[in-house]
């Protein structure tokens, strides 16, 4: 199994001394590749038997919200760890630019109505986050966002902050539990992967010329995490910085912090007891006595 305390190390839900520095984008938990698939295997099973019990016990809903820099690995994260999941438990939706009609409403408006229903898993590739991250970034994002003029002051950020807070209190009050990873890759590691996306012809698809763009203002884009993991950890939905230069290690941590959680949940199957049971044991002789006359 992969060690319990794997995901511990990452886990921050408070956000008052977080610094984005402190955590090492190479780092692989002292673990080694060799063994890690078998690793993951396990994590990937034990995910797939709690996603049941989760899905049949029917009141929490796991939200896993997934925030990186381009190339960090997201969507390979995304892919291995759900892998043995029964795909009619779990949904994955990915924000991009938003549209005119998301235009049209709040800013939390798109994420809601993709929210899991109870019972389910939602996955969110990228999510609301973006809202002071690559809107942070680029403040100009905001002249097109139709927000009566007022309301766009120097504030702005902490407010998003407090709505953000907000909402994620408000639904885990309501039953569902909060993972936010941000898989943290190294510039250099970025460098690295972009390269290999172009010299690849399989994985030239991948690449954006925007991404060069992005990868540019670097620097601002890591205080905005940082400044975003201080202002929205809690201990109901906890930020996991995972490094990200492994990917096999990003995997196993985001595998272990989801089996953590469910382990935490502790769904488990309904039991058919009292009436309901006297019921089921009825059904159960009129069919055996069908059965026999079938003979
Ligand atoms: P990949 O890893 O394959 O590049 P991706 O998640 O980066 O996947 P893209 O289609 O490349 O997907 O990019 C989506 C873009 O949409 C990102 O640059 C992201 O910052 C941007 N985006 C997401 N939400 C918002 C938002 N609310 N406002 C402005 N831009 C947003
Ligand atoms: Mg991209």
């Amino acid at each position: 199994m992969i060690p319990s305390d794997i995901a511990q190390r990452y886990r921050v839900e408070d956000g008052k001394n977080f610094r984005l520095k402190d955590i090492n984008p190479g780092d692989t938990g002292g673990l080694d590749k060799d063994g890690a698939k078998d690793l993951l295997k396990d994590g990937v099973k034990s995910l797939s038997q709690w996603q049941e019990k989760l899905y049949a016990d029917d009141r929490w809903s796991l939200l896993l919200i997934f925030q990186a820099m381009d190339a960090a690995g997201k969507d390979g994260a995304i892919e291995h760890v759900m892998s043995g999941v029964n795909p009619q438990g779990c949904m994955v939706t990915s924000f991009k630019q938003p549209s005119a009609q998301e235009l049209d409403h709040d800013f939390l408006w798109r994420t809601t109505k993709a929210l899991p229903e109870r019972g389910r898993i939602g996955i969110f590739n990228r999510s609301y986050y973006e809202e002071v991250l690559v809107v942070r970034v680029h403040p100009k994002i905001l002249d097109g966002q139709k927000l009566p003029k007022g309301l766009v002051t120097d504030r702005i950020w902490q407010e998003r902050y407090e709505s953000i807070r907000d909402f994620e209190r408000h639904m885990a009050r309501n039953g569902t539990a909060i993972l936010k990873f941000f898989l943290h890759v190294s510039k250099e590691e970025q460098l690295q992967r972009f390269l290999d996306r172009i010299e690849e012809p399989g994985k030239r698809w991948k690449f954006s010329m925007g991404d060069v763009a992005e990868r540019k203002l670097w620097d601002r884009y890591q205080e905005s995490y940082e400044d975003a993991v201080r202002a929205t950890a809690a201990p109901h939905a906890p930020w996991y910085v995972v490094p990200a230069d492994k990917k096999w290690f990003t995997r196993l941590v985001v595998a272990r912090a989801i089996v953590d959680t469910l382990e935490r949940l502790n769904p488990q199957f309904p039991t058919v007891t009292g009436p309901a049971l006297d019921e089921l044991m009825k059904a159960r002789e009129a069919l055996v006595a069908e059965k026999k006359s079938q003979r």
